[in-house]
This record gives structure tokens, sequence and C-alpha cells, in this order.
């Protein structure tokens, strides 16, 4: 028998009468005789309603509270898909994070899944019962609710495909698949028929939602492939699989926006050995992960250093860099949350040379100034004005030659 995992993201269990589709859809895939397991993100809002609450309460809310404030959410979707199943006559139950047995590490608010006990699903489907898992979450060794930062639904769909050794994990969202580059920003974006787990790892790790980049780390460890398609239609989406031969790698398979980074500068860093060692070990110790980072030339015996983390942790990291700053004797920290992280990624890239010349050609053109760049094998990202970052899509976009 076949054995898929569906994950339903935000919008298609948005509202009731959007999983009242989802239980037919389910309940379509059984009546095909397929075993399946259903992965639920919250309704769409809901988690930044329930961040928002934590935060009205406090700067900077405890983390544990904070995940198990935000868990409820995914556990919300999950009853009411089980009871609409049950209504279509699926027999099906919800199951939250220490119901499904999945450890996590004790990092929260990004958690990582150290095992599944998969006993509990084998048993469920064996009865005839679709598991109707809450995603996103997870318990650590003493039992404490875990989440696993945001879009962390996809990882707990492609994590049980891998433990059940799935024939697939089908990731339904609002779009009709992977595109060029986001459909919302520009119309002109075309849908992938297929793309590489490498190419997808890239794509995802700059911002380009639809996977979360832990999802695609697993699925592509572990040879699980992905189908990502809309809940909205019947249309094949976008396979994403392993490199295969007769796929002709493609220069630039697609362009990417992330605007969930700040960009975060110490001043007047003294320029000697261990300075930047210390900055970056104190924000590991804090668990934040550093993503683009430059420092300047020493000007006597000064330096600036620039990097970028998200979001969620700007607070922690303006925290850390202060008292680190103070500490070693250097100058001010300067937050800029006005900037996007815009990058191109392909396979192709590997053997053509001037790919990255002719990105910064293109934002030239667009009298766009570069903060900062970085690049891979496959990808290359500039860091820029946001208020530019849509129309940079569209022209980058264009300009590959993608529409
Ligand atoms: P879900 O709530 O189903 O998890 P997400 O919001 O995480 O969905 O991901 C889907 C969204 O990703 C789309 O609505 C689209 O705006 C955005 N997106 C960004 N880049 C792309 C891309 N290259 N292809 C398709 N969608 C993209
Ligand atoms: N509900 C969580 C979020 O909004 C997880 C997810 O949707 O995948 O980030
Ligand atoms: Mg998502």
């Amino acid at each position: 028998m076949t054995l898929i995992v569906q994950k339903y993201g935000g919008t298609s269990v948005g509202t009731l009468e959007r999983i009242r589709a989802v239980a037919e859809r389910v309940a379509a895939a059984r009546a095909k005789g397929n075993d399946v397991v259903a992965v639920v993100s919250a309704m769409s809002g809901e988690t930044n309603r329930l961040l928002g609450l934590g935060k009205e309460l406090a700067k900077l809310p405890a983390e544990r509270e904070m995940d198990s404030l935000v868990a409820t959410g995914e556990q919300v979707s999950a009853a009411l898909l089980a009871i609409a199943l049950t209504e279509l006559g699926v027999k099906a139950r919800s199951l939250v994070g220490h119901q499904t047995r999945i450890f996590t590490d004790g990092v929260y608010t990004k958690a990582r899944i150290r095992s599944i006990d998969v006993e509990t699903f084998r048993a469920t489907i064996a009865d005839g019962i679709v598991p109707v898992v809450a995603g996103f979450q997870g318990v650590d060794q003493h039992g404490n609710i875990t989440t696993l930062g945001r879009g962390g639904s996809d990882t707990t769909g492609v994590a049980i495909a891998a433990a059940l050794k799935a024939d697939v994990c089908e990731i339904y969202t609002d779009v009709e698949g992977m595109f060029t580059t986001d459909p919302n920003i520009c119309k002109e974006a075309k849908k992938l028929d297929r793309i590489t787990f490498e190419e997808m790892l890239e794509l995802a790790s700059l911002g380009a939602k639809v996977l979360q980049l832990r999802s695609v780390e697993i699925a592509m460890k572990y040879g699980i492939p992905i189908h990502v398609r809309s809940s909205f239609s019947d249309a094949t989406g976008t396979l994403v699989g392993a490199d295969d031969d007769s796929l002709e790698s493609v220069v630039v398979t697609g362009v990417a926006c992330d605007k969930n980074e700040v960009k975060v500068t110490v001043r007047d860093l003294p320029d000697k050995p261990g300075v930047v060692a210390r900055v970056f070990g104190v924000l590991a110790e804090e668990n934040v992960s550093v993503d683009m980072i430059i420092q300047s030339e020493s000007r006597g015996g000064k330096a600036d250093l620039t990097f970028t983390v998200t979001h969620t942790d700007l607070m922690k990291t303006k925290d850390v860099a202060e008292r680190v700053s103070k500490e070693i004797g250097a100058g001010a920290v300067q937050i800029e949350d006005n900037v996007a992280k815009v990058s191109i990624v392909g396979a192709g890239m590997r053997s053509h040379a001037g790919v990255a010349a002719k990105m910064f050609r293109l934002l030239a053109e667009q009298k766009v100034n570069i903060q900062a760049i970085t690049t891979s094998e496959i990808r290359v990202s500039c860091l820029i004005d946001k208020a530019h970052a849509d129309q940079v899509v569209r022209s980058l976009h264009k300009g590959f030659g993608l529409g």
C-alpha cells in the first residue's frame, strides 16, 4: 500500500470551509486505497496573533512559554480536521507533540527533531485511523513543549515521511508549486515542474518560504520526494527530488527575496585576533544564527563589523552585541531593519562565468546600492534597501530570462 504524508499550510486550513475541503482531499486519497498521515499548520494568521499576545505582556517573553503558547495554533487545526474527517466517515485522530512522541532538543523557538516514535503512527494507521498531526511542535527530553521555527510544519511533515519511509510527502499550499520567483511579487513567474533538492535548499535558505529549510535538508538526506502543490486545485505541482541526468542544468532557476533579516553593525572593533570570534561565539551560545558577514578594512586599529540575523532574533542579538561591545572596547551597535536580501539560484552557475557580474549590472541599472554580498557555488545574494526589493526581484527575473 502507498503511504502518503500530506501537509497542509496555514491558508489551506484558514477557515472551516477550507478545513472541510482538506478533509475531502484526505478522504479521496484514502478512498483510492492509500494510507495517509495528515500534518497541519495553524489557521493562517493564528501564529502571529499568538506571538503578538505574548509580546504585549513582555518585551522579551520567556521562550519556553512562547512555545507553549504558539503550539496551541496547530492543536486547534488538527482537532478541527479530525472532526471534519470523522464527519465524512473517515476514522481520524488528532495528535499533538507529546502524543506523536516527536522528540526534539531543548532549543525553544527553533528546536531540531531528534527522534520520532514510529510505533504510535504504525499502530494508528494499522487500526485504519488517519493520524492528524499538529505540525511545528515536539517535546524535549523533559517533556517541555518546543517549536521548530517559523514554517516548521513542513519539517514535521517531511520528518514523519522519512521516519515512516513514506512514498511521498505532499506539501499543500496556496500557490500551485514552486515558481521561478514569488508569484505574488512577479506576475511573470513560471511554475517549475521539477527542481533539485540542492536548488530547493538554496531557495529555502534565501527566504522563498514554500518549504522550511530543515524540511529540505531532511528530504535530501533520506531521499523523500516532495510534491509541492495547491490545496485549491488538482493541478500537478512541483516535484522536488534528486538531480537526474536528463535535467539540463539551467543557469538561473529562480530568484528569491528575504525581507525578514536585519542588519547589525558593531562600530570600532579593536582590530586584533579573537575579537570577531568573541562576538560570534556569544551569539552562537545564545543560539542566534548569523547569515551575511562583512568586516570593513581597519582604520587606525579599528574596524566595523556588519552581519545579518533574522527578525525573530533581533532583541536577543541587540542585547548580546551591546554587552560584548562594551566588554571588548568596541563602539556603538546599530540596527537597520530596512534591508532585504535578493538572491539568484541555479545549478548551472557552476559551469557558467559572469552570472554574478550580470546580477550586479542589473542592480546598477536600477540605481540600487549593494550593502553586502554572499555567494555559494550555485547562488549569489545581495543585501539591498528593502524599498527596492520587489522591483529588483522583477528586474532580475526578467534580466535572467525567467518570464
Ligand atoms: P503555507 O502557509 O502553506 O506554509 P507559505 O506562506 O509558507 O505557505 O509559502 C507559500 C508562499 O510562498 C506563497 O504564497 C508565495 O507568496 C511564497 N513564495 C515565495 N517564493 C516563492 C516561489 N519561488 N514559488 C512559489 N511561492 C513562493
Ligand atoms: N504555524 C507556524 C508558522 O506560522 C508553522 C507553519 O505554519 O509551518 O510559522
Ligand atoms: Mg510555510
